[in-house]
């Protein structure tokens, strides 16, 4: 299987998609979000950094981003493919992401990208709040997140389009469709 790197606004279902790949293709997944909530739950040095700039919605810096993300990549079992969510959020993650699978003989795959507008994002990150209780997930926090997500990731999907790799889903309000289109783009990059 080729790699994926999954791409949206914060609540656009990631993680939920990822899941139902993983479920179909048997595919390894890389969560960033997750991994940094790992951290700050075992209460390491490295949770108490990552909990300062989640709490503030803002970005994790890069160095410290691409050096998790490759420790967490090199743990991984290899061969099915690996599907990156939330990862990479910036240009130079971008950059180091495909250094690092070049150097690994490996490369990025392909790119989905979901496009979900923020009235419907804002309502799912609302009741995500009350089913999980994620401390980001609060109406204050979730706006910073939206705007470190136009400034700074939005960009990307640009210089996936010029790598060749991206793939647009636009949100028509069903999840099954939207799974559907997915699998069938998957399947079509992978034939
Ligand atoms: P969702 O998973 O619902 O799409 P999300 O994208 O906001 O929402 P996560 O991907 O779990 O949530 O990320 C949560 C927080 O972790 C981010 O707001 C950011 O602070 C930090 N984070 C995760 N991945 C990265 C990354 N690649 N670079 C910098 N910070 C990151
Ligand atoms: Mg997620």
């Amino acid at each position: 299987m080729k790699n994926i790197i999954i791409f949206g606004a914060p609540g656009s279902g990631k993680g939920t998609y990822s899941d139902e790949i993983v479920a179909k293709y048997g595919m390894g997944h890389i969560s960033t979000g997750d991994v940094l909530r790992g951290e700050i739950k075992n209460g390491t040095e490295l949770g108490k950094i990552a909990k300062g700039y989640i709490d503030n919605g803002q970005l994790i810096p890069d160095e410290l981003m691409i050096d998790i993300l490759a420790k967490t990549y090199d743990a991984q079992t290899k061969g099915q493919g690996v599907i990156f969510d939330g990862f990479p959020r910036t240009i130079a993650q971008a950059e180091a992401l495909k250094k690092m699978l070049a150097d690994r003989k490996d490369d990025m795959g392909m790119m989905i990208e979901l496009v979900v507008d923020e009235e419907t994002l804002m309502a799912r990150l609302l009741n995500r709040a009350i089913e999980q209780g994620r401390a980001d997930d609060n109406e204050e926090t979730i706006k910073k997140r939206f705007e470190v997500y136009r400034n700074q990731t939005a960009p990307l999907a640009e210089w996936f389009e010029k790598e060749g790799l991206r793939h647009t889903f636009n949100w028509k309000g069903s999840k099954e469709q939207m799974l559907a289109e997915i699998f069938e783009a998957i399947d079509a990059a992978n034939k």
